[in-house]
């Protein structure tokens, strides 16, 4: 059984950029939800729930064909969130730092060119689903996009930051001015932790 792991700070530690209300039915409404959903479609296939959610995703080809979608929807939804929880912090934002830091302006000229990259990206997302900076499978950094609850590890790619944009995410304060709750995003990013992604895919 998958267990729904505790939002890593309070609901309002990301005020005012994202409200309390938000952060609580997010993480105890719709990832909770995700948690659910994937214990009920491994119900009977309990040899699986002993799979790390990344290994699932990874290898889906393995998960019978009847729950497929319900674990990539699912388990998807759950990695995704803790991952996106993790990335963000109070106090956060400024300039990617580090070895990171370098990477970005290497790859994009400038820690603001890459921002505009990302948030065009995201905004661009159509639907519900997520952008995401990640170490491609040649050591390049890149941003992506993923449409619904996919995640990039199903394409062997790491996420080093990711951004929820369905909009569960942000229309309870920012309706449907998405752009404007990516901005606000930015004041909240946790950079060390990037950072510490990004270190344990190049090292690891
Ligand atoms: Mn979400």
């Amino acid at each position: 059984m998958f267990k729904l792991r505790p939002l890593p700070y309070d609901f309002g530690a990301l005020e005012p950029y994202i409200d309390a209300r938000i952060m609580e039915l997010h993480h105890d409404k719709h990832q909770a939800a995700y948690v659910n959903n994937l214990n009920k479609a491994l119900e009977k296939h309990t040899q699986l729930e002993k799979e790390s959610l990344e290994t699932l995703l990874t290898e889906l080809d393995r998960v019978p064909e009847s729950i497929r979608t319900a674990v990539r929807n699912n388990a998807g939804g759950d990695f995704n969130h803790t991952f996106f929880w993790e990335i963000m912090k109070k106090d956060g934002g400024g300039d990617a730092r580090g070895s990171l830091g370098d990477h970005i302006k290497k790859t994009f000229h400038s820690f603001d060119a890459f921002k505009d990259t990302f948030s065009t990206a995201a905004k661009s997302v159509f639907g519900s689903g997520w952008a995401w900076l990640v170490v491609g499978k040649n050591g390049d950094i890149m941003v992506m996009t993923t449409p619904n609850q996919d995640s990039p590890v199903m394409q062997g790619l790491q996420p080093i930051v990711g951004l929820d944009v369905w909009e569960h995410a942000y229309y309870l304060q920012y309706e449907n001015r998405r752009p404007d709750y990516i901005e606000a995003w930015w004041h909240v990013v946790d950079w060390d932790k990037a950072e510490e992604n990004y270190r344990g895919i190049v090292e690891g």
